[in-house]
C-alpha cells in the first residue's frame, strides 16, 4: 500500500481489482454511504462477469447514468442476437444502427447474403426455364418419334395390305406363307394345304352390272370368307378376282371341308347386283402338303411355288368342270 493512500481509497481499489468480493473493513464502518456504493460496484462487478462470459441475461438492479448504459448496452446486445436468429431464418431485410462497427459489419454481411441470395435466385430461374425448355424439347422428340412410329406402322401395314378388301396382299402372303411353311417342314407330322379361289364369270357379271357393283362383289367374297377362316390361317387377295388361302395346320380332310365351307358360304350370300340377281360363285382349288419324305433342307419358296401351282391346277379343273365347285390337286403331297 501506497504512503499516501488512504484505507477507504485502498479498500475500493481492492474491491475493482480483486476477484473476490470483500466486505467493508470494520474501521471504515463508519463512513457514511459506503456500504450502497459498494453494493453498486459489487453489482456492477457481478453483471459484467456475466456479459464477459457471454450471458446478458442478469439483471442490473442499480439506478443512474451507469446503470443505464449498462442495460442500454445489454439490451442491444440481445436485439443484435434477435437479430441475427431473424438473418438465420431468412429475413436478410435485417439492419442495425445502434452498435457503431458491429452495426457496419452486420449490415455488409446481410446485404452481401441479400446479394448471393438474388443471385442464387436468378440462377434458379434460369436454371427452371432451361429445364422447362428440355423437357419441351424431349417432349416435341418424343411425339415425333411417336408419329414417325406410328407413320412407319401404318407404311408397313399399308404395304401388307390390299387397300379395297383389307385383305393380305400377294407379297405378304409368299412371306409369310414361306415363314409358315419352314416351320411346318421342321414338324414331325406336318402339315397345310394351299386354297386358291377365282370368283366365276366375273367378266360377264362386270360387263352386266358395271365395275363398281364388281368391286362390291370382291369386298363381299374378302368379307364373308374372312368370316369362316381362323386367325391362323393367311388370306391374301393374289390379284383381280382371285384369292389364296395358307391353312396352317390343316391335313386334306379339313382342307377339304374348309373349301367346300367357303364356296357354299359365297354362294350363300345376297348377290349385289341390283335386285340380288346373279348369284355370285366362286371355283376353287386345293393343294393338300404334308412334310412326309421332305428334305429338312428343302426351299420353302420352292415348296410354296409348286404348292401355288398344283392349287391353281385344280382351280383350272374346277372352272372346267362346270365352276361354283372344288378341285383337289392330283399330287397331294411335295
Ligand atoms: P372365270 O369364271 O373363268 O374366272 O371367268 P372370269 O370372267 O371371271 O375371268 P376373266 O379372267 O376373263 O375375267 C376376270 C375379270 O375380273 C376381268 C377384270 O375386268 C375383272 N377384275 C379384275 N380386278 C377387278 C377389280 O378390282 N374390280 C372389278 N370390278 N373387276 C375386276
Ligand atoms: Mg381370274
Ligand atoms: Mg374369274
Amino acid at each position: 500500500m501506497a504512503e499516501t493512500e488512504s484505507p477507504l481509497v485502498a479498500f475500493l481499489t481492492g474491491l475493482i481489482r480483486s476477484p473476490q468480493n470483500q466486505e467493508v473493513p470494520p474501521e471504515l464502518s463508519a463512513v457514511e454511504g459506503l456500504e450502497p456504493l459498494c453494493q453498486a460496484l459489487l453489482d456492477l462487478k457481478d453483471v459484467l462477469a456475466s456479459f464477459s462470459k457471454g450471458d446478458f441475461s442478469k439483471k442490473y438492479r442499480q439506478t443512474g447514468s451507469l446503470a443505464g448504459y449498462v442495460k442500454a448496452l445489454q439490451s442491444n446486445i440481445r436485439h443484435l442476437a434477435w437479430q441475427c436468429v431473424a438473418v438465420a431464418d431468412g429475413d436478410l431485410t435485417q439492419q442495425v444502427d445502434f452498435m457503431g462497427e458491429l452495426s457496419e459489419a452486420f449490415n455488409r454481411m446481410t446485404a452481401s447474403l441479400a446479394a448471393k441470395h438474388e443471385e442464387i435466385q436468378q440462377k434458379q430461374e434460369q436454371l427452371t426455364e432451361l429445364t422447362r425448355n428440355l423437357q419441351q424439347e424431349i417432349k416435341k422428340k418424343e411425339e415425333i418419334a411417336d408419329a414417325l412410329r406410328a407413320s412407319e406402322e401404318m407404311y408397313r401395314e399399308r404395304s401388307l395390305h390390299d387397300p379395297m378388301t383389307g385383305l393380305y396382299n400377294r407379297a405378304y402372303f409368299f412371306e409369310s406363307a414361306a415363314r409358315e411353311m419352314d416351320s411346318i417342314k421342321r414338324q414331325t407330322s406336318g402339315r397345310a394345304c394351299i386354297v386358291m379361289m377365282d370368283i366365276d364369270h366375273f367378266k360377264r357379271f362386270n360387263d352386266t352390272y358395271g365395275h363398281i357393283c364388281g368391286d362390291a362383289v370382291i369386298k363381299l367374297v374378302a368379307s364373308s370368307v374372312s368370316g369362316i377362316l381362323r386367325k391362323s390361317d393367311i388370306f391374301a387377295r393374289y390379284g383381280g378376282e382371285e384369292f389364296v388361302i395358307f391353312l396352317a395346320n390343316a391335313n386334306l380332310e379339313t382342307g377339304s371341308a374348309i373349301a367346300e365351307r367357303i364356296r357354299a358360304t359365297v354362294e350363300a350370300q345376297p348377290s349385289p347386283a341390283p335386285g340380288g340377281q346373279a348369284p355370285v360363285t366362286i371355283s376353287v382349288g386345293l393343294c393338300s402338303l404334308t412334310n412326309a419324305g421332305v428334305d429338312s433342307s428343302a426351299n420353302c419358296d420352292q415348296i410354296l411355288m409348286n404348292a401355288l401351282a398344283a392349287a391353281d391346277a385344280a382351280l383350272y379343273q374346277a372352272k372346267d368342270s362346270g365352276r361354283n365347285r372344288v378341285c383337289v390337286a392330283a399330287k397331294a403331297s411335295l
